[in-house]
């Protein structure tokens, strides 16, 4: 798989996540905890800049510069 595959499989995990997740807490109060949410959370920002980022010189011409934005490394990230 490609880097733009595992990108669109990152996207739809989070859109579940953010169409789903408030309906799913408030009929699942058990899992209504701050342990929870801020995982979740940590998962919404996976792949962002919000994590962090890193610049990289382009290996093909060596003039353009290739920006990767971290992962966020949480257990709940695919
Ligand atoms: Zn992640």
């Amino acid at each position: 798989m490609n880097f733009k595959g595992i990108k669109s499989k990152l996207l739809r995990f989070k859109r579940i996540f953010t169409t789903n997740w408030v309906i799913f807490v408030s009929s699942h109060p058990r899992d209504d905890t701050d342990y929870y949410h801020s995982g979740i959370a940590n998962m919404l920002k996976c792949g962002s800049s919000k994590n962090g980022f890193a610049t990289y010189p382009c290996l093909g011409c060596g003039q353009g510069q290739h920006k990767v934005d971290f992962s966020c490394k949480g257990k709940y990230c695919p």
